[in-house]
């Protein structure tokens, strides 16, 4: 009987020990880690990286060094499983053409500046234009379209993988004054968050709004975003003219389709008519915050079916929410298909458009001796 009981309590401690070895290996494959490989090469032979960052959830996020653009990001549904959440394409070679600026770093300045004009100090500065008559996202070869270079790789003890993307805008390039060297990290960290962290100073006065231009799907398939639920913490939006230019009021987002204190779906009022959604064929409008510095929740997007949610935190004091509706089913879908309109939306946390033209905007000035800092952090949940 004693033997019996040994030798029943050493094979329960052999299948203990075994099973801890086996939850090891599966941490193993878990642990943090930031991966790099090399994605292709520009038309005129700069060589483009790929930048896997995994944390110990399993969340990865991809990162090339054209544009910063993250390419894949993958999130748990509330029954754990990870699907990719972002559009993008598989190859380089569409990266390279025109593309909506799918996951990409926008600068020098994120959104439109009216007719490519603005005055810094009395000095007229004509930007490069590509939206009609207007300039958009920094112009035809924003930081979008550059090869950043990375700085540093770093897996943090506290288990955060941070990458450090560094480019140097040149003097009048694409119009702007003034030499600006930006800094871009991207932090992962352990809960599912990923922070964009931006940075720049410049040799001349000039100005400076940076984003990042990332299409999400929470659905993790390519279908219309309608069904996903948003909140933007905004009493006021900014409508716009014929072009997408702001006319200057601040206008309040009450018993409007604009409202989204409470959260609704982006397609409960997407077509209900109202002339500011036909300007642009859905949302596409900057949101304004109550005027608060310091980083706090201000959107949050859900999908249902799926329980995946996207909640955005940044001290910057507006958001453009943009519902994909340019999307026209001709860019290659990374699952063989097509983009097709609304398949994807943003939300880019930002300074006003067109704020170097109106005063009533806060300023988007940088200064030599100065530091402009901005800070945005998407966490992917799922409940
Ligand atoms: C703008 C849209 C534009 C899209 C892609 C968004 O940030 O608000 O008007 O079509 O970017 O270019």
């Amino acid at each position: 009987m004693m033997k019996s009981n040994t030798i029943i309590i050493l094979l329960t401690c052999l299948i203990i020990v075994s099973c801890g070895q086996e939850n090891e290996s599966t941490s193993q494959q878990k642990e943090p880690m930031i991966d790099r490989e090399v994605f292709g090469q520009t038309q005129d032979g700069q060589e483009v990286d790929l930048y896997t960052l995994r944390n110990a959830e399993g969340m990865e996020v991809k990162v090339i060094t054209l544009g910063g653009i993250i390419t894949s990001w993958t999130a748990p549904d509330r029954q754990g499983n990870y699907k990719d959440v972002v559009l993008g394409f598989n190859e380089l070679e569409p990266y390279l053409g025109e593309h909506p600026y799918f996951g990409a770093l926008i600068g020098r300045f994120g959104n439109r500046i009216a007719k490519g004009k603005m005055e810094i100090d009395g000095e007229a500065y004509e930007l490069a234009t590509n939206n009609d008559l207007n300039h958009l996202h920094g112009g035809p070869t924003g930081f979008h379209t550059r090869v950043w270079e990375v700085i540093s790789t770093t897996t943090l003890n506290n288990g955060n993988i941070e990458l450090k993307l560094k480019y140097i805008s040149a003097d009048m390039e694409e119009g702007y004054p003034g030499e600006l060297t930006c800094l871009v990290t991207y932090t992962l960290t352990s809960d599912n968050s990923l922070h964009i962290d931006y940075e720049a100073t410049t040799d001349k006065t000039t100005v400076v709004n940076l984003t990042q231009h990332t299409y999400f799907n929470l659905s993790g398939a390519n279908n219309p975003i309608l069904d996903h639920k948003l909140m933007i913490d905004a009493e006021q939006y900014l409508p716009v003219d014929e072009t997408l230019i702001p006319t200057g009021e601040f206008a309040s987002v009450e018993e409007t389709p604009f409202d989204f204190t409470s959260p609704k779906t982006i397609g409960e009022e997407i077509n209900d008519g109202h002339p500011q959604l036909a300007i642009g064929g859905g949302y596409d409008h900057c949101w304004v915050f109550e005027k608060v510095d310091t980083v706090r929740l201000v959107a949050s997007a859900y999908h249902p079916e799926s329980g995946r949610k996207l909640i955005v935190y940044t001290d910057e004091p507006g958001i453009q929410f943009y519902s994909g509706n340019f999307l026209d089913g001709t860019l290659p879908s990374k699952d063989n298909g097509v983009y097709n309109k609304r398949s994807g939306f943003c939300l880019e946390t930002q300074h006003f458009p067109d704020s170097p033209n109106q005063d009533a905007f806060p300023s988007v000035i940088l200064s030599p001796g100065e530091t402009y800092t901005s800070h945005t952090r998407y966490r992917l949940t799922a409940e």
